[in-house]
C-alpha cells in the first residue's frame, strides 16, 4: 500500500493570515493509493510575520469517483513546535477550524472523534505524506 501525489495536479493560493494579517499559503491535492484515489487534502500554512511557522492540515476520507459524498469524513491537525519540541509536532485538532467545510468534507470530526475513529491511521498516513512531499508546506516545516 503505497500513497502517491501527482505534482501537476498541486495547487496553491496564497491568502492573509485572519490573526496578524501576514501572507500564508493555502495548498491542497489528491493523494492515490496503489493509483487510485484516496483522499483530499487542504494544508494553511502560517508563519504569523516570522513569529512562528505552522501549518493546519485537513484530510478527507471516503469514496471518490461519483456525487455522493455521504461517506466522507474530514481529519483535522495542526503541525508545528510545541512546548518542549523544537521540531514540528503532529497534533489532532477539529477538523475545518477555518470555516472550509463544505459538501465535499462530509462529516467534520471533533479532535476525539478522530481519536476515536477506525480511519484515523489512514489519515495520519496522508499527513505524513503530505510533510514529506508538498512543496510548499515540507519546506515550510522543516526549512
Ligand atoms: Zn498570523
Amino acid at each position: 500500500m503505497s500513497l502517491s501525489t501527482n505534482a501537476d495536479e498541486h495547487q496553491v493560493r496564497e491568502f492573509t493570515c485572519g490573526c496578524c494579517a501576514a501572507p500564508a499559503q493555502r495548498t491542497w491535492n489528491f493523494v492515490l493509493r496503489d493509483g487510485s484515489p484516496h483522499a483530499v487534502y487542504f494544508a494553511n500554512s502560517y508563519n504569523h510575520g516570522g513569529q512562528g511557522h505552522e501549518t493546519w492540515i485537513d484530510v478527507i476520507l471516503g469514496s471518490w469517483g461519483g456525487e455522493n459524498h455521504s461517506d466522507h469524513v474530514t481529519f483535522g491537525c495542526r503541525v508545528g513546535a510545541v512546548e518542549d519540541s523544537p521540531a514540528p509536532a503532529a497534533t489532532a485538532v477539529q477538523a475545518c477550524l477555518d470555516g472550509s467545510a463544505g459538501p465535499l468534507h462530509g462529516r467534520t470530526l471533533s479532535r476525539e472523534e478522530a481519536l476515536a475513529h477506525p480511519w484515523i491511521t489512514d489519515f495520519w498516513a496522508v499527513v505524513d505524506h503530505v510533510l514529506e512531499h508538498d512543496p510548499v508546506v515540507h519546506p515550510h516545516l522543516y526549512g
